[in-house]
């Protein structure tokens, strides 16, 4: 009797303890929100006792190229994984900490003990033996930014066998990041619009822009074929028709989209939307790791894909991988002097292509010519857009004081805030610049402005002394009304004084924005190496070289590189293989 007892006890205790084991929630659905980059985020999971069954994912973004994958592939890896501790998408950090966090929260709601699933989580044996695979093609594209994409449509246009890889989830690169516009001289719409230019003026500009270290062939062949390159892009529903002025053109040169948004997310939309329609398929999440020779000419690439290895027989590749500002350890290497310095780079700008095409025998040119853009907030990287200070917002050190005209170069403002103390600065403007600039919503939306009803009450929160920031800001609206910039010469973004409260301070430092050099290349996009003599079948386009902008780049200058180049590489390579 007492050993019967004594089983059923047991038997009750090993149930409880097997049915403790399962159950691992409480079944239903669970939700959470958490506040993502442009908005907020919402994470709806549904559980049944022992298993997430179901995740659902709504957040707007404002980087839909970016926050939006988060949205698509962190649901699935939850899933996969059954815990919400996945790796976040880089480059989308502030949204995939968000879904995160709510998935976090709403399994906890749930009954689980994130623990567990942690120890648990299912996903953990899965960097199973990838398989070796080769591919035989024609043409090998790598990278799917701006040059890439541009490449790829030309490829396909043109009935060749190709593929291209990009070794992000998302395409886009740098590309996303450009804001102003594509440099472009002749053009239909220049005629249209009345407005005088020429290449030789384009091309006088840009070499004056890079303080002449350019190539003089290779600007030549950009401004040359710009007005071409305008002509293809409304060729594929990728109009430019809006024409401003931008700095360092002698007129009104940049091209932009009708709406005025921003120019690099609409051509990665419109080249991805054309790719589909073409049914190309970009190899998303494949990395090319070394290019294959053989007889001294290109052979193909190896790559790495989540699945396989590859090896991918080409006649020829085209390097469209773009820089190198968002590896620290290389622009270290060749400038020790931005060490720490934060980059307002797309992750995926590690400078592969320059490395894989240096393996090969490749020269390069300009390798440290980087630019630094002087207004980028430090704790988010985030840029804020040159139109704040076009607009007529001004920056003080610490001490409350102007140091510079906000409007010089690039490269000179940089190397201004570099001389004050702490190496940093205050961008200042007032309510009247907020209402007619919509970038400033997304600053103020991330937190990154300091707000205050008055300029005594906005340099207090700022810690600086009150009296030297309402001199200044004094001086500067004396020389907005007579239109004199005594102090420091500047002429231009004067049109609005800074006179209505509230106030705002953003706090910035310059950050590595553009890499000027890279692999060097002919006017065929043809890479050169060491010897000065052309790799046969080896081609490059984009960031990822080096020549066109010299030591500085001009605003509108990098959209054209990549979309003029990014043809020219794939006519060229086009050409070579149907030798
Ligand atoms: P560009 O403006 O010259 O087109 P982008 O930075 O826009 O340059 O695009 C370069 C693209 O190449 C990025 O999407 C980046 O992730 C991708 N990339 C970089 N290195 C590799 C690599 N080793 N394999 C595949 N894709 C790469």
């Amino acid at each position: 009797m007492k050993k019967l007892l004594c089983l059923a006890v047991s038997l009750m205790l090993l149930c409880s303890a097997t049915a403790l084991a399962e159950s691992l929630f409480t079944p239903g659905t669970y939700e959470s929100v958490k506040k993502g980059f442009g908005g907020d985020v919402k994470v709806t999971v549904t559980v049944s006792d022992t298993e997430i069954t179901d995740i659902a994912i709504e957040g707007e973004s404002e980087t839909p190229a970016l926050g939006g994958v988060a949205v698509e592939t962190l649901g699935p890896a939850i899933l996969k994984a059954q815990t919400p501790n996945v790796d976040g998408l880089s480059g989308a950090t502030v949204t995939s900490t968000a879904i995160i966090a709510a998935a976090t929260e709403a399994l906890t709601k749930a009954g689980a003990d994130i623990a567990a699933l942690d120890a648990n989580r299912k996903d953990a044996s899965e960097e199973a033996a990838k398989e070796e695979k080769t591919i035989d093609t024609e043409i090998v594209i790598v990278g799917a930014g701006g040059a890439g994409m541009a490449a790829a449509i030309m490829a396909n246009q043109a009935g060749k066998d190709f593929v291209i890889l990009e070794k992000m989830p998302y395409v886009g690169g740098n590309t996303t990041k450009a804001t102003g516009g594509m440099n472009a001289a002749e053009t239909h719409y220049q005629k249209e619009q009345g407005i005088e230019d020429s290449v030789e003026l384009f091309a006088a500009d840009t070499m004056k822009g890079g303080h002449d270290l350019n190539d003089p062939e290779l600007v030549r062949t950009l401004a040359e074929q710009s007005a071409g390159a305008i002509d293809w892009l409304d060729s594929i529903g990728a109009d430019l028709p809006k024409i401003s002025f931008s700095g360092g053109a002698s007129t009104n040169r940049i091209h932009a989209p009708a709406d005025g948004s921003a120019v690099g997310n609409y051509l990665v939309d419109k080249f991805s939307a054309k790719l589909k329609e073409l049914g190309v398929e970009v190899m998303l999440n494949t990395k090319a790791t070394e290019l294959i020779m053989e007889d001294g000419k290109i052979a193909g690439v190896k790559a790495e894909g989540p699945d396989a290895y590859y090896t991918i027989n080409a006649k020829a590749v085209i390097l469209a991988t773009g820089g190198f500002g968002a590896n620290e350890d290389m622009y270290t290497q060749y400038r020790p002097d931005l060490k720490g310095t934060v980059t307002t780079n797309a992750p995926g700008a590690t400078g592969d292509g320059i490395v894989m095409a240096q393996a090969v025998g490749a020269d390069l040119v300009d390798i440290e010519q980087i630019q630094l853009h002087p207004t980028v907030e430090q704790t988010t990287s985030m840029l804020i857009t040159e139109s704040v200070r076009g607009d007529g917002a001004i920056l003080v050190n610490q001490s409350g004081h102007r140091f510079t005209n906000e409007l010089l170069t690039r490269d000179a403002v940089s190397a201004a805030e570099l001389a004050q103390e702490g190496q940093y600065a205050y961008i200042i403007f007032d309510q009247h610049l907020r209402d007619n600039l919509k970038a400033i919503e997304k600053y103020v939306k991330n937190g990154l402005t300091v707000q205050a009803d008055t300029l005594e009450e906005l340099a207090r929160k700022l810690n600086i002394y009150p009296y030297f920031l309402t001199m200044t800001m004094n001086a500067w609206n004396e020389a907005v009304a007579t239109q004199n910039d005594a102090a420091y010469g500047r002429t231009t973004g004067m049109n609005d004084n800074l006179t209505t409260p509230p106030y705002y301070a953003i706090q910035i430092a310059p950050g590595i924005h553009h890499t000027m050099g890279g692999v060097k290349i002919d006017t065929s996009a043809e890479v050169i190496d060491t010897n000065g003599n052309p790799i046969p079948g080896l081609f490059a386009a984009g960031e990822v070289t080096g020549g066109v902008h010299g030591g500085n780049r001009l605003g509108g200058n990098a959209v054209a590189d990549i979309v003029i180049f990014g043809r020219i590489a794939a006519e060229s390579a086009i050409e070579y293989v149907g030798k």
